[in-house]
């Protein structure tokens, strides 16, 4: 049984979430955009995504560029594949923009537009080239995680979400460069799918500050996708945020209390290092699964997110308010604290 959110806390939770900003800190939007538009679709963030966007008042959207392993040979290509995909989708639309700096994002602000922030999760495609960091940078890429849960030549990611094992191994110095290479040009740095040992390593290279961009609290659901109460102290102390996880078998909510487990992990952090250190990074990816699908033929998709979409949004901020959580600190975790970390961190 999952938490049953009453009227009155979800009228609560609708007003704050119309009169203030909303962020998701991570959606793997470009990869869909570029398999839909395979698969024949056109304007696919109007169709699939503006309206519930507008429902849940989200105004900024971290859109991963993700290259799956079975494309990884053709990786870069696919990576500016992707890129342009999903400018081509936002032409013409003039409620979503891509945000590449503090000042787009502070006029963003002042309108009612959707903004799109683009980063890479995982830098495989650039093969060790510390170069095509900047000319990711130049496409309008304003961040990357070292690895996706693989290896490569820069670090090693822990593990597939549903597994529970942890690939060894450090940031190389390729990856040391890359560190560099992304806070010189003032892209942001996401661990969320670095192993431990690469956690330790970023820790004594890195000189801004970092986000998890997409994971929970380890404590509340032993997955290693998860941050260790060492990792979210050491995270929080620089000034970074976790932007929790919407993934089942993330969150861990295969029993279907979604809310609940959603609700645990975010309380659990507020409370260990405070409002300002948690976010919302819902990694909704039954949308991308079904494009996927689509494209393949595959029928049947089954459903693995804790949100059904976008539009479900306010009851996670509904159902902290419901549990007791202070309204100024579901603000600051709706989308505040990642608001005012984007606004430090953008060129
Ligand atoms: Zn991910």
């Amino acid at each position: 049984m999952d938490i049953k959110v009453s009227e009155n806390y979800l009228a609560q939770a609708v007003k704050l979430h119309r009169e203030n900003p909303v962020v998701d800190a991570h959606l793997d939007l470009a990869g869909e955009v570029l398999l839909r538009k395979k698969a024949g679709e056109g304007q696919i963030i109007r169709n699939h995504y503006l309206q519930n966007f507008r429902t849940a008042g989200i105004r900024l959207v971290v859109s991963s560029v993700f290259v799956e392993t079975g494309n990884l040979e053709q990786g870069w290509q696919n990576a500016l594949d992707q890129i342009a995909a999903l400018k081509q989708d936002l032409e013409g639309m003039e409620e979503v923009v891509l945000i590449e700096s503090r000042e787009d994002l502070k006029r963003l602000l002042r309108g009612d537009g959707i903004g799109i922030l683009l980063y890479m999760e995982g830098l495989d495609c650039i093969d060790g080239d510390i170069d095509r960091i900047g000319e990711l940078f130049r496409l309008g890429v304003r961040g990357a995680s070292l690895t996706w849960s693989r290896p490569c030549a820069l670090a090693t990611g822990c593990c597939k979400a549903a597994e529970h094992r942890q690939i060894p191994g450090p940031l190389t110095q390729a990856g040391k460069r890359a560190v560099k290479k992304l806070e010189e040009l003032s892209m942001f740095v996401d661990v969320s799918h670095l192993n431990d040992e690469g956690f330790d390593d970023l820790c004594r290279v890195a000189e801004k500050s970092f986000i998890a961009t997409h994971s929970g609290s380890r404590r509340i659901f032993d997955s290693f996708r998860n941050l260790t109460d060492d990792q979210m102290q050491i995270l929080s102390g620089q000034g970074g945020i976790m932007g929790m996880n919407g993934c089942q078998c993330i969150a861990g909510s295969l029993l279907g209390n979604h809310l609940e487990m959603l609700c645990r992990h975010i309380e659990y952090e507020t409370e260990r290092v405070g409002a300002e250190h948690v976010g919302y990074g819902f990694d909704l990816c039954d949308s991308y699964d079904q494009a996927r699908a689509i494209l393949r033929g595959e029928p049947h998709v089954s459903r693995n997110d804790c949100l059904s979409d976008h539009s479900q949004v306010p009851l996670v901020s509904a159902a902290l308010l419901q549990r007791g959580m202070d309204g100024d600190d579901v603000k600051r975790i709706m989308g505040g604290n990642f608001l005012e970390y984007f606004r430090r961190a953008l060129p």
